[in-house]
């Protein structure tokens, strides 16, 4: 009954152009949740310098040939 619920959503991150995975515990969450807030603050809080980061040392894309 008291399982952990975690629930795994795809967010866009504008700052980044950046689609990425979030896992949410959705048991943790009050009752009166607001998932859309949720995610919102989950895309507020996306470490778009670690991401810049990391995108700069190895997320280059592939070029296509
Ligand atoms: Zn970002």
């Amino acid at each position: 009954m008291a399982d952990a619920i975690w629930k795994e959503f795809e967010l866009y991150c504008p700052v980044c152009d950046h689609t990425f995975k979030q896992l949410i515990v959705l048991h943790k969450v009050p009752k009166d949740y607001n998932l859309d807030k949720i995610l919102a603050d989950s895309i507020e809080r996306h470490d778009h310098k670690a991401y810049q980061d990391w995108k700069a040392k190895e997320g280059q894309p592939k070029q296509a040939e």
